[in-house]
This record gives C-alpha cells, sequence and structure tokens, in this order.
C-alpha cells in the first residue's frame, strides 16, 4: 500500500449502508496499482445529513465522493452543476468538487454498463433490449441503451407509472429508439423477453431478502444468441441468472459494471487517462476473493 502523507488526495462513498460495499477495495487497488497518492473511504450517512455530509467534504478538500443508495437522487439538490446524464436520470452517482470550488455531480452508471457490453462483445445499436426495472439503476440503463442507438427498448416496472415517467425522461433523446413500457403483470412479457436480444434485470430482486427469487421466473422464454444481464453482482449467479442459462441464453453479472462504473469515476477525479479493459480480469478476481 502506498503511503499516506499530508498530500495524500482523498476520496470516498457515502452511503446507507456502506459496510459491504466493494467500493473501497476496487478504488485502492487501482489506485495503488497506478502509484497514485490518494486513498478512498466508505463513509455511512444517514438520510437527514447528507446536506452536511457534501458540504463538509467540500471543506475538507476532498476530491471526489461516490453515492450509493439511497442518496442517488437526493444529493442532486446539492450539487451546483449537472452532467447531462445526471439530469436526464436523476441520479447522481458520482460528485467531484472541482479546484474552481464548483461541486459537480455526474451519473457513470450508463457509462459502466456500456463498456461492460463492448467488453461481452455486445453492440446494442439496432437491438432489441427489455429491462426490468425503473428506478436509478434501470435509468443510467435505459439512457446507454438510447444513446447507443437500441432499436427498442420495453420496460417492465411492478409500478407502471415508474416506467411512463422513466420512458418521459428518454423522449427525444433518439428519435429512432421505440420506447413501450409493460406492467411486470402484463400477458406479452414471455413473449417480449423471447423476441430480445437483450434482457436485463435492473430490479433488486435476486439479493438480500429476496436472495432465490427471480424477476421472471419463466425459463422457456430464454434463448441461445440471448444476452442476459443482471445487475446484481452478489449473489453471482442469481436466479434469474440460472433461469436464463439453463434456456441457453449467455449470462453476465453485475461486477463488470461496478468495476467500470467505479473506473469513470476514478478517471474524472485524478484526470488520468488509463485503459481499463486490462484492469477488468485483475479486480474481478480481487473482489470475488
Ligand atoms: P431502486 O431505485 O430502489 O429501484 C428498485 C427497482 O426494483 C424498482 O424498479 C422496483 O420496482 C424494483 N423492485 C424492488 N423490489 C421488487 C419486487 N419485490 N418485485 C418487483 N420489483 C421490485 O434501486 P436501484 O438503485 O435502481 O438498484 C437496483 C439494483 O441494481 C440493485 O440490486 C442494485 O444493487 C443494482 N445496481 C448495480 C449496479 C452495478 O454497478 N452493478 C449499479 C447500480 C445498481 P417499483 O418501482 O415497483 O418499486
Amino acid at each position: 500500500m502506498a503511503k499516506i502523507d499530508s498530500s495524500t488526495k482523498v476520496l470516498g462513498l457515502i452511503g446507507d449502508p456502506v459496510s459491504g460495499s466493494l467500493s473501497p477495495r476496487l478504488q485502492n487497488r487501482v489506485i495503488d496499482r497506478l502509484g497514485l497518492n490518494y486513498r478512498y473511504f466508505a463513509f455511512p450517512v444517514a438520510e437527514g445529513d447528507v446536506k452536511e455530509a457534501v458540504v463538509g467534504a467540500k471543506g475538507l478538500g476532498l476530491k471526489g465522493l461516490n453515492v450509493t443508495v439511497p442518496h442517488k437522487k437526493t444529493v442532486a439538490e446539492y450539487v451546483d452543476s449537472k452532467s447531462r446524464a445526471a439530469r436526464i436520470t436523476g441520479s447522481v452517482n458520482t460528485i467531484t468538487f472541482a479546484e474552481e470550488g464548483e461541486i459537480e455531480g455526474d451519473n457513470t452508471d450508463w457509462k459502466g454498463f456500456l463498456k461492460s457490453l463492448e467488453l461481452h462483445g455486445f453492440d446494442p445499436r439496432g437491438k432489441r433490449c427489455l429491462v426490468f426495472g425503473a428506478g436509478g439503476a434501470a435509468a443510467g440503463v435505459v439512457y446507454g441503451l438510447v444513446r447507443r442507438g437500441a432499436r427498442r427498448i420495453v420496460i417492465v416496472n411492478r409500478t407502471e407509472s415508474k416506467g411512463v415517467e422513466l420512458a418521459r425522461k428518454m423522449e427525444g433523446l433518439s428519435p429512432g429508439v421505440d420506447l413501450d413500457v409493460r406492467p411486470l403483470t402484463g400477458s406479452d412479457i414471455e413473449k417480449r423477453i423471447e423476441r430480445s436480444d437483450l434482457v436485463l434485470n435492473a430490479t433488486s430482486v435476486g439479493m438480500g431478502a429476496t436472495e432465490g427469487e427471480a424477476i421472471w421466473e419463466g425459463k422457456s422464454c430464454f434463448r441461445s444468441g440471448q444476452l442476459v444481464y443482471d445487475l446484481i453482482y452478489n449473489p453471482s449467479p442469481t436466479e434469474f441468472l440460472k433461469l436464463a442459462g439453463d434456456g441457453g441464453a449467455e449470462t453476465i453479472d453485475g461486477l463488470d459494471m461496478l468495476i467500470l462504473q467505479g473506473l469513470e469515476s476514478l478517471k474524472k477525479w485524478t484526470g488520468e487517462e488509463f485503459e481499463s479493459g486490462e484492469l477488468v480480469d485483475e479486480l474481478r478476481r480481487c473482489l470475488r476473493a
């Protein structure tokens, strides 16, 4: 580990809880690998303390913060400027404290997601996609798919109105994309899954209290030639990915996206340019250990 001295720059993560987060291990490993004089810490921040945490971090001269559940929306109120992705998705996962004193809010989830698809040789351009979920993570994924030229995106969510709201945010971004919203109980979901090139779980079903459950239980709709992606990385594989794999689909868990969105944040804070692809294998091994 690199030594900590009076010029070490501080980075961190705010959320509640943060105790199980892989981000400190991930970021400090990369910081060491690149020989940077930075350290990354996890700060548990309760719901009512988000503003004080952000203002305090600026006052202490931190370089940047990642933001996780449940603060990604709230924190957007306390930044001075937002990137286009943060504005459209309504979700900030990266804060940068700029030299000039401005607090910048960005969303790197969508970039990490697209890079993970690239790594697996999948180009969303012209593809038919189905996304389960309409929360913060789904917003990043749908934004990425729209930006990368997907042909059709079906958003399937338990609360249909949230799906409609998410689709509305994407309006006008890419006139070529056909966006549709369906409730989870829709009778046509099975068929729509079958017709999709890419199927994603961006809900929290499959982890924590719902470990062992899948957002979609049927497996006859999954097929070879299809990519099925679960944003959850613990457990891995989830029940959803097991069903999809049994049906013949290629599967990806959420670890690569977690790694790649983190690397995008680190690039932003440090101004360093490095090849993410090379690091992913090493980080996967380190984080799985
Ligand atoms: P969120 O904003 O709270 O959204 C949760 C989503 O899950 C909503 O669409 C919600 O539907 C749905 N949901 C929750 N419980 C459900 C249930 N029992 N049945 C059906 N749907 C249910 O959370 P988020 O930030 O989007 O995170 C979603 C998942 O993505 C989490 O597992 C998180 O760990 C993962 N994630 C991974 C990465 C990565 O880098 N790999 C990054 C971000 C997030 P309603 O709208 O109906 O409530």
